[in-house]
């Protein structure tokens, strides 16, 4: 069982996609473990993409994550990172593959919708920083026979 953290950015709020890309996950049989809204800060963010803090569009990048609140998800399932990255689909919504979240609702690299841990390591750090113990709820997952069988 791995845990893996997503974002719904600005783009997804304020198109209206909330339901639509939660109902995905839901779907697919991910556990919802940990949800909610939330602003981000220039502080979260530098830690957050820390990665591209040299990138000539990193100033547009954190305005972009900051122009209405965000919605924050943790998620738990067998390979759960890699299935919400595949789910998520490749970085530029215009080359992304239909059928992907960002194939089938984005056409930007910027405005793609949503963010997803793209390793086990960096869920962990990434749930760590979105979320209290308290706020992340282990409970059992009722259809699990169902989703799972053995393998
Ligand atoms: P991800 O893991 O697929 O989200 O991609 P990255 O970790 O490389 O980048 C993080 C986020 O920064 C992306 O989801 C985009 O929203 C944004 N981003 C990445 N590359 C670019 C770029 O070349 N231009 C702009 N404007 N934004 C970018
Ligand atoms: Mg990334």
């Amino acid at each position: 069982m791995q845990k893996t953290l997503v974002i719904l950015k600005p783009s997804a709020i304020q198109r209206g996609l909330v339901g639509e890309v939660i109902s995905r996950f839901e779907k697919k049989g991910l556990q919802l473990i940990g949800m909610k809204m939330i602003y981000l800060t220039d502080e979260i963010l530098e830690e957050h993409y820390a990665h591209l803090k040299d990138k000539p569009f990193f100033q547009r990048i954190k305005e972009s994550m900051k122009v209405s609140p965000v919605i924050v998800l943790a998620l738990k399932g067998v390979d759960a990172v890699e299935v919400v990255r595949k789910m998520a689909g490749i970085t530029n919504g215009r080359e992304a593959q239909p059928g992907t979240i960002r194939g089938d609702y984005s056409m930007s690299v910027q405005e793609n919708i949503v963010h997803a841990s793209d390793s086990p390591e960096t869920a962990q750090t990434e749930l760590e920083r979105f979320f209290s113990t308290t706020e992340l709820f282990n409970y059992p997952q009722l259809m699990h026979p169902n989703i799972y069988a053995n393998d």
